[in-house]
This record gives C-alpha cells, sequence and structure tokens, in this order.
C-alpha cells in the first residue's frame, strides 16, 4: 500500500493507504465513500486531449487554448478550487497577464462566510483545536456526515483530544440547526428545525435568549434551553454551510454580531465547510495578492465587483478558460447556456458535461494521487502532498505554464 492524501473534499485527509488494480482502486484504509468514488472515478471519466471534438495532440490542445485566450477581448478564467496552491498561483499570473476575469467556485456558493473569516470579522480556530478542546459542536444549514464524511469521525465530535478524553457522549455535546432533519442532525444531540429563509430570525431568537430576553420565534422552551446550553460551553465550534450562508447572504453581520454576543460569554469561533478540496486556498491567496478573495478583474489594474462572479461573466466574457470545475452541471441553467456559447478550455483530469461542451480539453493529473502540490484545508492548515503513482499527463501548474508561454 503507499500513503496518500485525499482530495475528496476540502478536510484533505492524511492517512490514507490504499493500492490501484486494474481499472481502479484497489485496497484502501482509511478512505471514505466519497473519496474512494473521487479516486475511482478518474479510472471512469478520464479525459483526453481534444480540439473541435476531435482527439487532438497535448500541444495542440495547449496552442489552440492560448490562441482562444490570446484573441479574447475579456476572458474568463474560472475553477481553482480542486487546483493545488501553485497551480493557482500561475492562474492567478496568468490572469493578470491577460488583463482577464478570475472567479472560483465559492462565488455562487460561500464566499462570504469565506471573506469573514480570512478578513477576521469572526474567530475561527483549527479542526485540530476542534478535537482537543470543544465541546460544543454546532452545525449549522452543515451536512458534513455527507458532504464531509470524517468530519466528525477524525474532528468535529467523536475522537478523544488532548482535553476532550471521555468522549462525545461524556464531554461533547452537538446542536443542528437546519430545514430538515439531514444525516448529522440525526447524529446530534439537539435539533432545532428552521424554515428555509428564516435563519436570521432564529439569530435573533438566540441573541434574544443569551441577553435573558424571551425568544419571538421558535419553541420558547426549546430555545431557552438552547441558550442555557451555550451558555454552559468551554469552547464551542460554530460550522456553517450552504444552507446558513445562502439564507443570510447580505445578512452576514447577523451571524457577526451572534458570535460577538456568544464571545462575550465563552469562546466560540468559526469553521467554513469548504466543499472542494483548495476552496480556501485560493480565496487566501488571490487575497494576499490582490486584497480579494475572488470577483476580481486585472483589466486596467486590480478591481473586485459582484457582477465579476461567474454569473455577471457568463455575460460580459467572451471566452473561458475552466480547471478543474463543472459548471456547466452545477449552475444555474442560464449561467450554463450563456457559457456553453462561448469558446470554452476545459482543464480536468475527468470527463464532465463541461469538458463535453468545449472547444478545448486538456486532461491533467489527479492531484493526491497522480501529482504532488499543496492545498490549504478548510480550517487554514496547510498540507502537502506526493504523487503516489505518478501520471505522464502534466498538472494544472505545468499546464497552465504552458499555455502561458505559448500566449
Ligand atoms: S473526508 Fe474528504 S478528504 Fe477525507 S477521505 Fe473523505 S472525501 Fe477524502
Amino acid at each position: 500500500m503507499v500513503k496518500s492524501v485525499c482530495t475528496g473534499c476540502s478536510l484533505l485527509c492524511e492517512d490514507i493507504d490504499l493500492t490501484l488494480k486494474a481499472g481502479g482502486v484497489g485496497e484502501a484504509n482509511n478512505l471514505c465513500r466519497k473519496g474512494f468514488g473521487h479516486f475511482s472515478a478518474l479510472f471512469n471519466e478520464r479525459t483526453i486531449p481534444r480540439v473541435d471534438n476531435q482527439d487532438a495532440s497535448l500541444d495542440q490542445a495547449i496552442s489552440e487554448a492560448a490562441k482562444i485566450l490570446r484573441n479574447a477581448k475579456n476572458p474568463l478564467l474560472y475553477g481553482w478550487s480542486s487546483s493545488s496552491q501553485e497551480a493557482q498561483k500561475v492562474g492567478i499570473d496568468l490572469a493578470r497577464k491577460l488583463g482577464a476575469v478570475i472567479d472560483d467556485t465559492t462565488s455562487f456558493c460561500q464566499d462570504v462566510l469565506m471573506d469573514l473569516v480570512l478578513k477576521g470579522k469572526v474567530p475561527t480556530c483549527t479542526l485540530d483545536d476542534v478535537r482537543n478542546f470543544a465541546d460544543i459542536m454546532i452545525f449549522w444549514g452543515s451536512d458534513p456526515t455527507n458532504s464531509h464524511p470524517r468530519h466528525l469521525s477524525r474532528f468535529s465530535y467523536y475522537p478523544r483530544g488532548e482535553k476532550r478524553q471521555k468522549g462525545y457522549e461524556v464531554e461533547r455535546d452537538s446542536i443542528a440547526v437546519d430545514v430538515r432533519k439531514s444525516s448529522t442532525a440525526k447524529l446530534c444531540k439537539y435539533y432545532f428545525k428552521v424554515a428555509p429563509g428564516d435563519d436570521a430570525d432564529f439569530i435573533n431568537s438566540v441573541i434574544s435568549v443569551l441577553d435573558g430576553k424571551i425568544p419571538r420565534v421558535g419553541d420558547k422552551k426549546k430555545m431557552i434551553e438552547l441558550g442555557t446550553v451555550l451558555r454552559k460551553a468551554e469552547f464551542g465550534v460554530i460550522f456553517p454551510g450552504l444552507g446558513l450562508v445562502s439564507a443570510l447572504q447580505d445578512q452576514m453581520s447577523l451571524l457577526e454580531a451572534l458570535l460577538a454576543k456568544l464571545n462575550s460569554i465563552k469562546p466560540y469561533k468559526v469553521i467554513p465547510t469548504a466543499e472542494h478540496f483548495n476552496a480556501r486556498g485560493f480565496n487566501q491567496l488571490l487575497m494576499s495578492e490582490t486584497g480579494f478573495i475572488n470577483r476580481v478583474s486585472f483589466k486596467d489594474g486590480v478591481s473586485s465587483n459582484p457582477d465579476l462572479g461567474i454569473v455577471g461573466a457568463s455575460r460580459s466574457c467572451d471566452a473561458a478558460l475552466i480547471i478543474g470545475s463543472d459548471p456547466l452541471s452545477e449552475l444555474p441553467f442560464g449561467v450554463a447556456r450563456r457559457l456553453a456559447k462561448m469558446p470554452l478550455i476545459a482543464i480536468d483530469p475527468r470527463r464532465s458535461l463541461t469538458t463535453d461542451a468545449s472547444r478545448v480539453v486538456i486532461p491533467s493529473a489527479m492531484y493526491g494521487l497522480e501529482s504532488g502540490g499543496s492545498a490549504i484545508r478548510t480550517d487554514g492548515v496547510k498540507v502537502s502532498f506526493s504523487s503516489p503513482y505518478p501520471a505522464e499527463k502534466p498538472n494544472d501548474e505545468e499546464i497552465l505554464k504552458r499555455i502561458m508561454e505559448a500566449i
């Protein structure tokens, strides 16, 4: 067996042992079902170099990609959450060279939360701190049992830690706040159901309870019980998910207010549950280079505004390089249709609707299995990985460098 880092989600599990067999993953230790599917898909859905729906050589595909980007008046470079830090750096340099718009998958997802965390507007900590010290976990609009299957077992609920030696039954409390009783909610000690979009009212009720007032919404008895549980925490952590972020959007200041109130009583932190393995890495890197986490244009200097996100950019851009992402499957139909009408370049190890609709397809090596690099875990910890099964295919960084040279 060889050691591997799983790039199936933003937990970047470093304790994977696996073997490969003809046509797939053979034996695997510690790889969850999602990680197994992530690596296995490589063997069923591998991309090959293509230009205009014809098989091509890698050189031809790279040369055609360079031509499309060179001729575009307003190119978009999109994706990035499934690329290494090293590739993201080259991607930002390429966007700068082209005067392009650059955006990542969080711009239709959790970027408002990531912005708060990266700018220090809400307190945060590492998942290792959670394992060692946390006694109250709040899964709010998130369902890590499905999205990050080893979240609860490696970090947030079940493991024993430095100060949490007695096990979750004795020393940890878990709370789920969600519109439905998700798989994670079913494992939690407390479940609070909120109607879709009512998270802001729920936050106001929690703040009222912590202020010693009667809450205006929710079951008053349960809300008062929640206040008591929150007050007795030694170290609490909120794991917001897309459910909470979508419900709040331009009211994220309410989350800040809740954290401020909680922290006036006991230490409470926030850790995002980013989806793709290096989503946080891109946001951090772009922020260090430009001051913005995404939706950046390098035309006439550096600027950022909401219209530079994938939705607006699908209207204003005239060509797109999509890397490690499948926006044609994942984004609303209108956005996907607009993207599909422009010349697309897809860099991806695996076939998808986006690669099938692209004028140029460039196959890449898969991170964690075929290519090394580094990435930032969802809690901000840097993880480096090697390539236990090196591929003959170039990785994202090498492909982007070659495109840049050709331009
Ligand atoms: S939890 Fe995420 S990183 Fe860990 S093995 Fe599963 S998919 Fe891979």
